[in-house]
């Protein structure tokens, strides 16, 4: 009898019926035979709306009061989600992440996992119980304090429970059926993809597509757990992110889908233009120092071929546009010291990307992105590559254009509408 561990997202458990609807799933899941473990997000809104109250209360809440507010919200859906199956017939307890032993460091508002010893749930599921866990949460093993493990986390403690409690299978339900060749919002064309490998999940997720929680991949291919991705609201099946061996191993028989998997895209970027760097050493290592020391993440950077008659060279690089007045402060400092001319800043861009394993043994996919994109009439600003992925920063009013186009090139839209929406805005 194998484990299952099963995550249901804030827009699955909004509402009383919501709870309802994901306790009955939960017991059929038992009755077909598993143990199962369930990780709860906050219903809805919850996390938004404890935050919206926090900063209500105080303009600099300390994190270690957050962390205890925030908690809160999945403490409420554990124990109405236990209530509701317990109306099933089926007996279920609900853990804090403390409780179910979920160890983290000290760092509150962004935790890290070091250690779970889910001793009580596997106590529980010997007794015959299900097990319901609170998302994105833990204790830190020095201070003894509540943390959290950063927005979205709850995907974060799925998967380290289920490899913890070597589950077969760790099973995400959203309110969309799965990971898609694109975000069915803007591309209706969108296609389900079936399986899809860690590292391409990686790259998906990191260039904007709000799949999964980065870490939660991470984690999953470090210790090699299936995640199942797919809608609490429908019975389908959803898109398998596995190792690569055993994407390959399914033996697709259009070359054409193994090159390019998917098409995300970001419109939370922003560029940062050094106008009149001088053409020297050291000016870039000074600058991007300014920048890390403001702890800022930046993402593509371009430095262009200085003007020989000048000598100045202009440096471009994006970055999460609500750190960009930070970053702006920073570099304005720097304007002496450095000796550049000016700062330009733009929020008004986005980020395209295709991202696909099979691109690494096949040549041409830059040439046939940027085709598409020139006859789309997409100007392209900058570039940047992976081994896996190409992405284009594009102006934010030609994202929608790029990513159709980047698309259709690659042939990934379906026939049919696939994409259906059941839910709320997110998870
Ligand atoms: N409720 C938390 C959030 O909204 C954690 C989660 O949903 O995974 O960020
Ligand atoms: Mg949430």
């Amino acid at each position: 009898m194998g484990i299952v561990v099963q995550k249901y997202g804030g827009s699955s458990v909004a509402d009383a019926a919501g709870i309802k609807r994901v306790a009955q799933r939960i017991v059929n899941t038992k009755k077909a035979g598993h143990q199962v473990v369930v990780v709860v997000s906050a219903m809805g809104d919850t996390t938004d709306d404890l935050i919206d109250l926090a900063n209500e209360v105080s303009p600099l809440p300390p994190a270690r009061e957050l962390d205890m507010l925030l908690t809160a919200g999945e403490r409420i859906s554990m124990a109405v989600l236990a209530m509701a199956i317990h109306d099933l017939g089926h007996e279920a307890r609900s853990f804090t992440g403390s409780q179910a032993g979920v160890i983290t460091d000290a760092e509150h508002g962004k935790a890290k996992i070091i250690d779970v010893t889910p001793g009580r749930i596997q106590a529980a599921l010997a007794e015959g119980a299900i097990a319901i866990v609170a998302g994105f949460q833990g204790v830190s093993q020095t201070t003894k304090d509540i943390t959290t493990l950063g927005r979205g986390g709850s995907d974060t403690t799925a998967v380290a429970l289920a490899v913890a409690l070597e589950a077969d299978v760790c099973e995400i339900y959203s309110d969309v059926d799965g990971i898609f060749t694109a975000d069915p919002r803007i591309e209706p064309r969108a296609r389900k993809v079936p399986r899809i490998s860690y590292e391409e999940t990686l790259e998906m997720a990191a260039q904007g597509a709000k799949i999964l929680h980065l870490r939660c991949v991470e984690y999953a291919r470090r210790y090699d757990m299936p995640i199942h991705v797919r809608s609490s609201f429908s019975e389908k099946e959803g898109t398998w992110v596995v190792k690569s061996a055993d994407v390959a191993q399914e033996g697709t028989n259009t070359m054409e889908a193994a090159i390019i998997t998917g098409v995300a895209h970001d419109r939370s970027q922003a560029k940062i233009t050094v106008v009149g760097v001088p053409d020297k050493p050291g000016e870039a290592a000074a600058i991007f120092r300014a920048v890390a020391e403001a702890q800022i993440n930046i993402d593509m950077i371009v430095q262009n071929v200085s003007a020989a008659a000048t000598s100045l060279t202009d440096i471009s690089f994006t970055l999460p546009a609500g750190e960009g007045q930070t970053a702006m402060t920073a570099l304005s400092r720097l304007q002496d010291s450095v000796g550049f001319e000016s700062l330009l800043y733009d929020d008004s861009v986005g980020k395209v990307s295709v991202v696909g394993a099979g691109m690494s043994s096949s040549p041409g996919i830059s040439a046939r992105f940027f085709e598409a994109l020139s006859e789309a009439g997409v100007n392209i600003e900058m570039i940047s590559t992976s081994e896996i992925r190409v992405s284009v920063v594009v102006a934010e009013t030609q994202v929608e254009a790029a990513v159709n186009a980047a698309h259709a090139t690659f042939d990934l839209g379906s026939d049919e509408i696939e994409a259906v929406v059941y839910g709320g805005t997110g998870r």
